[in-house]
């Protein structure tokens, strides 16, 4: 069983084992709760995906509208996005938008990544990198701290 918070609506949506949850639908407003990209979040928004997601990791990429490097990492993140879910949902946080968020992570460069599981910050990294990085280094993260 994983459950993941809508996008669109808060709601949190449970997913049975053995179903894709990429296919879920969420039971409250009906629009897809994996939504194949990167979920721009709000500092409360943030919090709820962090108390509602559970049985997969959310991965947060800390960006700002003036940071050269965090806009050419975008579309590999959304890249990411793609091969990641269902086992991880994206989310990204810009910290000129919501610096409280931001400061409360402790980011001190971008763009910054912090991948979280059970609400916990589990590991972090800063720095632009490709999709195919970003890719690796969620997995073998996740996989150093199931072991
Ligand atoms: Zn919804």
């Amino acid at each position: 069983m994983t459950q993941f918070v809508c996008p669109s609506c808060g709601a949190g949506n449970r997913v049975p084992e053995g179903r894709d949850a990429r296919q879920a639908k969420c039971g409250k407003c009906h629009q897809t709760v994996l939504t194949g990209g990167p979920v721009e979040v709000t500092g409360a928004e943030l919090q709820a995906h962090r108390a509602g997601t559970k049985g997969a990791a959310l991965l947060l990429d800390v960006w700002a509208p003036w940071c050269g490097p965090c806009k050419s990492m975008a579309p590999q993140f959304a890249a990411a996005a793609r091969e990641l879910e269902p086992d991880v949902r994206l989310l990204k946080l810009n910290s000129d938008a919501e610096p409280a968020a931001a400061s409360a992570l402790g980011v001190s460069g971008i763009p910054a990544l912090f991948l979280i599981r059970d609400g916990k910050v589990i590991a972090q990294t800063a720095g632009a990198m490709p999709a195919s990085q970003i890719v690796n280094w969620t997995r073998q993260t996740l996989a150093k701290a199931a072991a």
